[in-house]
């Protein structure tokens, strides 16, 4: 309590810091989206630099979100010369509400050409300032949206926070139709469970793949793995306790609530969730999260790692993205109540996530897309490829009512009893839950477990936010005009639950039998990103968010180029990694450790010519043509690198060159080196082994 958000510039800090009207006016621009003026950025300001100077800041930075997925800064001091040949220090609402960094130099997607340079970083109020300490040093951080020079987004912020417009405004409108005449706004709200791993860091700087790619390209798997299941909620050993404490102070400090932390199913892999909070913030909060868990691990000697399949075989990591809807008064609209039967409001906004989900599955699916998530997707450990909701049996079998006309029960939870008379007996949950669902209901709010572990939460957010808004937009549009608003409503939901159900799903989505249903269903399986992100120009897609002002086309298309292009790119620094590593390291380690056989087999046969030598040969006749194989199938994948490499003019076919033959090459040259890997001396090999990076903590 003494030090929560004491790095932040929150409401607290503000009504003690800034005069009465400033602090008003700058409300109505947080709360009610009004524009911001530069009279009130300009007082803001100055109170922001004397916080921030009080609390040993030097340097300020506009902190924003580009398209790398990382976030990005420029350091700038305070000090402004005085005449007399001294400085002082100055922050003006100009410098506050714009930043200038070049545009050319990140990733736009052909927006802006190399002499093109000009883009801007703008204040985003709705997200609070921060201090970040880095080594003693204090950095003023703020949040930032950044757009090219003819306007268009260049980040991840600014579609979100256009996104976070669309919906409120659309369910404010649904409200009103209910008789709700005083909500100003409606908020979704998100919690994001992030999934890591961490590992010694003197492994790590031994492997040229982890540190490259941040995923093991080489590596067998130790004899015990998962299967004893006793990693998943186990003793937090001392050392990672030690670490996760480190970790949420950083965190409270800077306001983030880190709330759950707890082992995960693989070995080595953990889970830390905060409590939720509106959606910006929540993805600011989520990139702080990521960046303290880099950076703490580090000082602990760990390294933390955050990639989707770090190691083959196991369970790699994900992020789940709990996603609802709440008005400024605190209502949660995807709250059930008692008996959600009844509720009629509640019913609409599930409809309306349940036709969204539906008509917009495949673009759903594309914004959980990445290279590292492909290694995750339907491999019997993470939701499948396919879109589908889970609703659970009370709002499933309401579904089913909808569909024969007004639904008249819901199904109760009742008592679980355990049958020991000394523990208390448990109010039952309606429904049971599903950890193999994508899209599961979980009581009051929706979970999209799709999401990639290092990916940018924003994406998804856009997604969700606007095809919801899409939806309520159309029933407002009807709903507005009917004569009988009940009557019209049912026919809505009546319609929806007919047309859409099509997409609840409450089985086992890791069984064969879902892809063959779903498939028989119509539902798109879209399992490589390279495939997935073509949704992203797709017609329909370009209609919605631009109906929504979420993206142009022109965003929209350049968005697809650097998905695109980042997965081509990924995969090739991977293959030539692999190259390198096969090469340099592995090939001469195994020639030495063949030479040192062959040695021994001379060395004994000449000291007693009679000796056998059987295991010694045999072993060796294994290394040879596994060697030449080796050598083989790297000469292979670099070949397909560089026809991959020239395949550049076009993105889409570049991609999928290096899905279908690069890929394959590098898993083929895994093959080897793996068995190389059980043949050769442990202590000759020269990349740490799966045992020793998974279990030695
Ligand atoms: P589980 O592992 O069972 O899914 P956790 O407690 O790890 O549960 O995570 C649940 C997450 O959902 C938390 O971040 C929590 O704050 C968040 N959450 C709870 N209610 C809402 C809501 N109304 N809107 C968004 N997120 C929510
Ligand atoms: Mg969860």
């Amino acid at each position: 309590m003494d030090f929560f958000g004491k790095n932040v510039f929150n409401d607290a800090v503000m009504r003690e810091r800034l005069p009465k009207n400033t602090y008003k006016a700058l409300h109505k621009t947080i709360d009610e989206g009004l524009p911001l003026q530069l009279e009130v950025a300009e007082v803001v300001a100055n109170a922001m630099k004397d916080w921030a100077i009080e609390n040993g800041a030097t340097h300020y930075t506009h902190w924003f979100q580009p398209m790398t997925g990382f976030t990005a800064e420029k350091h700038d001091s305070f000090i402004s010369p005085t005449h007399d040949g001294k400085v002082i220090m100055e922050f003006s609402g100009k410098e506050l509400i714009k930043g200038e960094p070049d545009a050319s130099s990140f990733p736009n997607g052909g927006i802006r050409s190399t002499f093109e340079a000009r883009g801007y970083t703008a204040w985003d109020c709705t997200s609070p300032a921060f201090l970040r300490e880095d080594a003693g040093k204090v950095i003023l951080c703020i949040p930032t949206a950044f757009c090219s020079y003819t306007g268009e987004a260049l980040d991840k912020k600014t579609p979100l926070l256009r996104s976070m417009e669309t919906i409120s405004k659309q369910a404010l409108r649904i409200l009103r139709l209910f008789g709700n005449t005083t909500a100003k706004r409606v908020t979704p709200t998100v919690g994001a469970e992030q999934e890591y791993f961490l590992i010694e860091k003197k492994y790590h700087q031994k492997r040229l793949d982890l540190m490259l790619t941040g995923r093991t390209l080489f590596g067998v798997l130790p004899p015990k793995g998962q299967e004893m299941e006793d990693h998943y909620f186990g003793i937090i050993n001392e050392r990672v306790t030690a670490f996760m404490q480190e970790v949420n102070i950083e965190l409270w400090k800077l306001g983030v609530l880190a709330k759950t932390q707890h082992k995960e199913a693989a070995p080595g892999q953990y889970e830390i969730a905060p409590i939720f909070t509106s959606t910006n913030i929540a993805t600011d909060h989520n990139q702080i999260v990521m960046d303290t868990l880099h950076k703490v691990a580090n000082r602990h000697g760990l390294a933390c790692l955050l990639h989707e399949k770090p190691f083959a075989g196991v369970n790699g990591s994900g992020k789940h993205n709990n996603w609802s809807l709440c008005t400024d008064e605190g209502v949660n609209l995807l709250e059930p109540g008692k008996t959600p039967h009844e509720n009629a409001q509640f019913l609409t906004f599930i409809c309306a996530v349940i036709k969204a989900v539906d008509e917009y599955a495949a673009l759903l699916r594309a914004s959980a897309a990445n290279p590292g998530n492909d290694h995750r997707l339907g491999a019997n450990e993470a939701p499948p490829a396919i879109i589908s909701i889970f609703l659970g049996d009370e709002l499933s079998d309401i579904i089913e009512q909808l569909k024969n006309g007004k639904p008249n029960s819901s199904k109760q939870g009742g008592e679980l009893t355990i049958g020991v008379s000394t523990l208390p007996s448990l109010p039952k949950d309606s429904t049971d839950r599903n950890r193999t669902s994508p899209f599961a209901f979980t009581g009051n709010k929706f979970e999209f477990r799709m999401v990639p572990s290092s990916l940018s939460i924003a994406d998804p957010n856009v997604v969700i936010n606007t095809i919801v808004a899409e939806v309520l937009t159309q029933m407002a549009n009807r709903l507005e005009k009917a004569k009988d608003f009940h009557g019209e409503l049912q026919a809505i939901l009546q319609e929806i639950a007919i047309q859409h159900s099509r997409v609840i799903f409450d089985g086992n989505g890791y069984s064969e039998d879902w892809v063959k249903e779903a498939a028989r269903r119509g539902l798109p399986n879209l399992s490589s990103t390279a495939e997935a992100i073509s949704a992203l120009i797709s017609e329909k897609t370009t209609e919605l968010f631009k109906n929504h002002g979420v993206f142009s086309a022109t965003e929209l298309h350049s968005r697809y180029e650097i998905y695109l292009e980042q997965y081509s790119k990924t995969i090739n620094i991977e293959a030539l990694t692999m190259v390198d590593v096969a090469k340099r390291q592995i090939l001469p380690a195994v020639m030495r450790y063949s030479t040192e056989l062959a040695n021994s087999i001379n060395t004994i046969r000449t000291a007693d010519p009679e000796a056998d030598v059987l295991a010694q040969r045999s072993l060796l006749n294994e290394l040879s043509p596994l060697l030449k194989e080796l050598s083989l199938k790297t000469k292979a994948l670099q070949d397909a690198t560089s026809t991959a490499k020239h395949l550049h003019g076009d993105a889409y076919k570049q991609g999928i060159y290096y899905r279908d033959v690069v890929f394959k090459a590098m898993q083929e040259l895994r093959q080897v080196a793996d068995k190389l890997e059980v043949l050769v001396d442990y202590d000759m090999w020269p990349l740490p082994s799966y045992t020793k990076m998974l279990f030695r903590l």
